[in-house]
């Protein structure tokens, strides 16, 4: 098989969708050696396959804003493959949402989902729609649109709707609300839903913990521990609370978070109180964290730039995909970065994963880093179909659970002498469990 002249095809199959194709590269560059002259895989077309998604939503979703005007915008749903279990994947609301990026997050999504050895496929959707300014009620009737346009092919075995960025338990809600009435079904086709009518404790939080728990194995591989270490960590969201908090509770030192407007260096580090207040300030949906540096003295605010520069051990991107590019990258070799883990879905462009491969630098990509989002979610519907609520202490040793059997397994297929190579361990791992399914089920 040459993968150059399959990757060649499959860019002119699908044009203006970068973010895809860096995907499926990246994805395939690791597991090519696992493909050599498998009669099997080739047989059944398992990388064709895999590199077109099942079904393609495209749709408009009409709204009216608080002056009275339609407003249009673009809905996606990609239901990517589901030979593991039903259709399951997030839900984004992001003004430069693409369906390159969508499909990108849905082919990741399969393979994060078969690394978590839960039963569920992988599907991604959004819109391209800006939730920062809009008032509640406009989400409320943007959120309604959308699931008008969605309902009929969703359902607890088919596919289940996840929340992501711009997308938390407020639009969870409205989603969930307008499928009910329409499907008269109160099932757990959504996940992230309020812990008051269906959801589960624990899920805010339950991402961002999760990064520090696999990184935390991954450390003990190393015999290393979080303690005195200095992280800096991209984005203000769930994901970058959820990490913080973890990370100072295992003695680490956080000192940066960002947003679009730029960044905040904060030399004695981030506390319980300020988490608080990092709360507070996502509540403006402003989007802007030069408010913090102004409540902190001692604090500095860098406009328009990246947490990259700053001296840390540890990099946690919790913002967005391929917010490590070269030039990051670089800079966080030449700070003597030692781990950097991907909090955000594929964080770092190929360029970016291509330089920390020649250096010290551990790298773990996001399908292996950030399964606590989806982790949970499986716990929330276990808790759905069983009829029953666990406690915080339930949840969180499950989820460690799932996390550390995760890292184990990348382990297992990624060791190279006392290194772990996260990249090739994670991708080979997801990808033999789905290619499997796909042939056991045949040709359909
Ligand atoms: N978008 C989240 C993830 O990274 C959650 C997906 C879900 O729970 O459906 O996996």
């Amino acid at each position: 098989m040459n993968l150059d002249k399959f990757m060649y095809q499959l860019q002119l199959n699908n044009p203006n969708e970068p973010e895809f194709i860096q995907g499926v590269r990246l994805f395939f560059s690791s597991v090519k050696d696992r493909m050599q002259d498998d009669f099997r895989l080739s047989n059944a077309a398992v990388l064709e396959r895999l590199t077109e998604p099942d079904r393609v939503l495209i749709f408009k979703v009409p709204w009216l804003n608080d002056e009275g005007k339609v407003i249009i915008n673009r809905g996606y749903r990609v239901q990517y493959n589901n030979a593991l279990g039903p259709y399951k994947g997030g839900v984004r609301f992001h003004p430069a949402l693409t369906l390159g990026t969508v499909k990108m997050l849905a082919f990741e999504q399969v393979f994060k989902n078969s690394l978590t050895a839960i039963p569920l496929g992988g599907a991604m959707g959004g819109a391209n729609f800006d939730p920062k300014g809009k008032s509640d009620a406009e989400i409320m009737r943007f959120c309604q649109s959308y699931i008008l346009q969605l309902w009929d092919v969703l359902g607890p075995d088919i596919d289940i709707l996840g929340g992501d960025i711009g997308v938390g338990s407020r639009e969870i809600g409205y989603l969930f609300g307008m499928y009910r009435k329409l499907s008269h079904q109160h099932s757990g086709t959504f996940t992230g839903k309020s812990p008051e009518w269906g959801g589960t404790r624990l899920k805010a939080e339950s991402n961002g913990f999760g990064v520090v728990y696999f990184l935390k194995a991954m450390l003990a591989h190393y015999n290393d521990s979080l303690a005195d270490k200095t992280i800096a960590v991209s984005g203000f969201g769930n994901m970058a609370h959820g990490v913080i908090k973890k990370a100072i509770a295992l003695g680490a030192k956080v000192v940066t978070i960002s947003g679009p407007d730029g960044y905040v260096y904060d030399p004695n580090g981030i506390d319980e109180h300020k988490l608080e207040y990092l709360i507070e300030l996502r509540a403006t949906s402003q989007d802007l964290v030069r408010p913090y540096s102004i409540e902190y003295p001692g604090t500095r605010y860098f406009e328009g730039r990246k947490p990259w520069e700053v001296d840390c051990d540890i990099a946690i991107p919790c913002a967005i995909q391929n917010e490590i590019g070269e030039e990051e990258a670089a800079m966080l070799i030449s700070k003597k970065c030692q781990y950097l883990i991907e909090g955000s879905d594929q964080s770092c462009t190929e360029e970016a994963v291509q330089l920390f491969s020649n250096t010290s630098l551990r790298y773990v990509p996001s399908k292996a880093a950030n399964v606590g989002g989806v982790a949970i979610s499986a716990l929330e519907l276990a808790q759905n179909n069983m009829k029953m609520t666990w406690s915080d202490a339930e949840i969180e040793q499950r989820l460690q659970d799932m996390v550390k059997r995760t890292h184990d397994l990348c382990r297992s297929y990624g060791e190279e002498g006392n290194v772990i190579n996260y990249l090739k361990g994670s991708n080979v791992a997801a990808f033999q469990r789905v290619a499997e399914a796909v042939i056991d089920q045949g040709a359909v």
